[in-house]
């Protein structure tokens, strides 16, 4: 998929008479009269809900919907769930284009103070305008909402489990209801396309019902093609007919032969190594490592009804790579739109909200680095929204840090900040499903039921469960199964520095080549050093100096701002973090090494080699590692897509960055370069 521009283009508003009207396709969002009465009788009562949710209570029950605008369908879906909430999870699944300011959202919303409570809490966490997947908690957590910011079809199809086009029914989630809005096929024909119509036939099974304001023919016959049986319903209020139906026949879920190329080396389509079956939901899982990877997934999973044993071999959580006072929500932004660059853009963005409660959101400078470019910072703002980064100079700056600075403009982050990892694992595990069990875990094996044990050293079992996920950095090398993966340890040590009159000032964190953050109690962090395949923890007393000159280098008044301090009074902590040949983490299934050299073997010789099998992983075994100085950011994000991917729901980024991060992709690139 192409994002051409992280940014995204915010819906083109114009208020009439008090309601929201589109400029792009000159029509309201709703009718003043009867907004919500519409949304019950459309999509509400059409689909059967709630009779549907108190008929057959199922733990997660997906709604999929075709333009969000200002959320009037989600919040009375939502509300009305949570007054009849028979399973666990609702979870709203939309797709938008142009998406509305917060500011019209805000306005919008003013119209239903009967849904205001839901509102507002959508409104706290309403994402920035950035294309890709964004995943909102709500009610406690149980009511999930996942905004698609971008083209309804391409979106909907990104969530697909492959775009191998013979596995296009395979490994797929599954939608419950869609409501099909977004603008009449008359006004916006560009939605109701082929594409659109094929996304919601690979994301439905049997029972998967639909309803629409429009009885247009391009929504009958593209439904119908899609495999659902059609009626024709009185409209709403002066509408004469609207359509609605259901998918009675359950899809063919099996490879589609016929669209067995014989053996070529020109294939369209690379073979689906990141496809994964995941059998049912499981009861319980081990999750191995109490840092951030391992608590956050411990915490997805829990929140998904699953007992979870999370192991960890020191006293507290947090004593490794998560160990630092002050973590800090580092942004590392381009204004190219590279696989590596969406992934930490969807990291950041799912972090902000992911860490609402204990991030210290005082603000976040990134000066410019030595030698680059000068254009960077401009062509960075020009591709964010602004409300996330804009670039800062002169008094302003100098204003925001609290001291002066030597550099002339710097990039602003006003949300960004530092957390207290510890803090943020400590309450990720207190949660009733989650028991912690202190061991260090020497090897793993998969019994005869393909249940997984952890065994220690002696090889005494310390815990079985029929899932289990590796969240223990480089120390997932020690175990055969995942042996193969090419993580790389990096020593890395910061200096706690007593804070002096000058640094007292400084109001925010400061990034460059490395960073300082706000004192607290008396002390800031500075770091930090980066020691490729060192793996010694003790403290230096020439690193403290190096971070010294790291912040010199990053500007030279804050160089001055410890000068002349007593290294001696200088504390610090050394610790490895974890990271890969390509710098993005590793999260999802575990291949099995040798199945993916016996049946991607092909690739040796042509990397474009016509393969149909999907991966081979071993059952129920999950990582989430590999994370580097970015664990803040990137574990959570990763422990989402672990859980949704272990209960087969609705990932929570799409197909292309999937794969980025699939454990399986350096046999696969290793491969295609011959190298293994
Ligand atoms: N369901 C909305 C609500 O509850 O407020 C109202 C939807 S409004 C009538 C139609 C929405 O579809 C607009 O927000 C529009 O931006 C969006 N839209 C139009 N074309 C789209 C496309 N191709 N993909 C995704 N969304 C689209």
């Amino acid at each position: 998929m192409k994002h051409p521009d992280n940014k995204f283009p915010e819906a083109n508003i114009h208020w009439r008479e008090g309601l929201p009207v589109s400029r792009e396709f000159d029509d309201v969002y709703f009718s003043r009269a009867s907004g919500i009465a519409e949304t019950r009788y459309v999509f509400l009562q059409q689909n059967r809900l709630p009779e549907r949710w108190l008929e057959n209570s199922r733990e997660t029950f997906t709604i999929g919907e075709t333009g969000f605008g200002t959320g009037l369908n989600f919040l009375t879906a939502a509300s009305l769930w949570l007054q009849h909430r028979s399973g666990n999870t609702l979870h709203f699944v939309s797709a938008e284009k142009f998406p509305l300011s917060k500011a019209d959202l805000e306005q919008s919303l003013q119209l239903w103070p009967e849904l205001a409570e839901l509102g507002d809490e959508l409104l706290d966490q309403y994402p920035h305008a950035i294309a890709g997947v964004h995943r909102l908690k709500l009610a406690g957590g149980s009511v999930l909402l996942t905004l698609l910011y971008g083209d309804a079809a391409e979106m909907f199809s990104s969530l697909k489990g492959s775009d191998h086009p013979m596995f296009s029914r395979i490994g797929n989630p599954v939608i419950d209801a869609w409501f099909l809005d977004g603008f009449a096929p008359a006004k916006n024909p560009q939605m109701w396309t082929g594409e659109l119509f094929q996304a919601i036939a690979d994301l439905s099974d049997s029972g998967t019902t639909f309803s629409t304001f429009t009885a247009a023919g391009v929504v009958r016959r593209g439904m119908l093609a899609a495999g659902f049986a059609t009626r024709k319903v009185e409209g709403f209020g002066d509408k004469r007919e609207m359509l609605c139906g259901e998918m009675t026949e359950a899809p063919q879920k099996v490879v589609d032969q016929s669209q067995l190329q014989p053996a070529t080396f020109n294939a369209s389509h690379q073979p689906p190594w990141y496809l994964l079956c995941q059998p049912a939901k499981p009861d319980a899982a081990i999750v191995i490592g109490g840092g951030i990877a391992g608590c956050a997934t411990a915490r997805a999973l829990a929140e998904r009804g699953i007992r979870v044993t999370l192991i960890e071999r020191h006293k507290d959580l947090a004593q490794e790579g998560s160990g630092n006072p002050q973590g800090i929500l580092y942004p590392k932004l381009s204004h190219k739109s590279s696989p590596l660059a969406r992934f930490g853009l969807a990291a950041l963005s799912n972090a902000i909200r992911f860490h609402r409660q204990h991030l210290n959101a005082c603000g976040l400078l990134v000066l410019a680095e030595p030698g680059s470019n000068p254009d960077k910072f401009s062509k960075i703002t020009q591709s964010h929204p602004e409300s996330l980064v804009k670039l800062i100079g002169g008094e302003t700056l100098q204003v925001i840090a609290g001291l002066e600075l030597a550099c002339e403009e710097a990039l602003y982050f006003p949300e960004l900040g530092w957390i207290n990892p510890a803090d943020v694992c400590e309450s990720l595990v207190s949660h009733p499903a989650i028991s912690l069990l202190r061991a260090e875990v020497a090897s793993i094996r998969q019994n005869r039921l393909r249940h997984w044990h952890a065994l220690d050293a002696m090889e005494s079992v310390i815990a079985s469960a029929e899932v289990m996920v590796i969240a223990c950095a480089t120390n997932t090398a020690r175990f055969s199964q995942t042996a193969h993966l090419p993580l790389k340890a990096i020593r890395g040590q910061i200096s706690t520095v007593p804070e002096t009159t000058a640094s007292s000032r400084l109001k925010t964190v400061i990034c460059g080549e490395g960073y300082l953050a706000p004192a607290v109690n008396g002390h800031h962090t500075l770091g930090a050093t980066y020691d490729l395949n060192n793996t010694d923890t003790g403290l230096r007393e020439e690193d403290h100096h190096s971070n010294l000159r790291q912040l010199a280098a990053t500007d030279p008044e804050l160089g001055e701002i410890f000068s002349g301090i007593d290294t001696g009074r200088i504390s610090g902590r050394a610790a490895v973090r974890c990271t890969t040949p390509d710098y993005l983490p590793i999260a999802g299934p575990a291949p099995v090494l040798e199945s993916y050299l016996e049946d991607y073997a092909l690739l040796k010789k042509n990397a474009r080699s016509h393969i149909p099998l999907l991966g081979r992983h071993w059952q129920g075994l999950y990582l989430n590692c590999g994370h580097g100085s970015r664990g803040m950011s990137y574990a959570p994000l990763c422990a989402e897509l672990v859980a949704s991917q272990i209960c087969a729901e609705v990932p929570p980024m799409e197909l292309d960055l999937r794969k980025v991060i699939h454990p399986g992709r350096f046999i696969i690139r290793d491969l295609k370069r011959n190298k293994i």
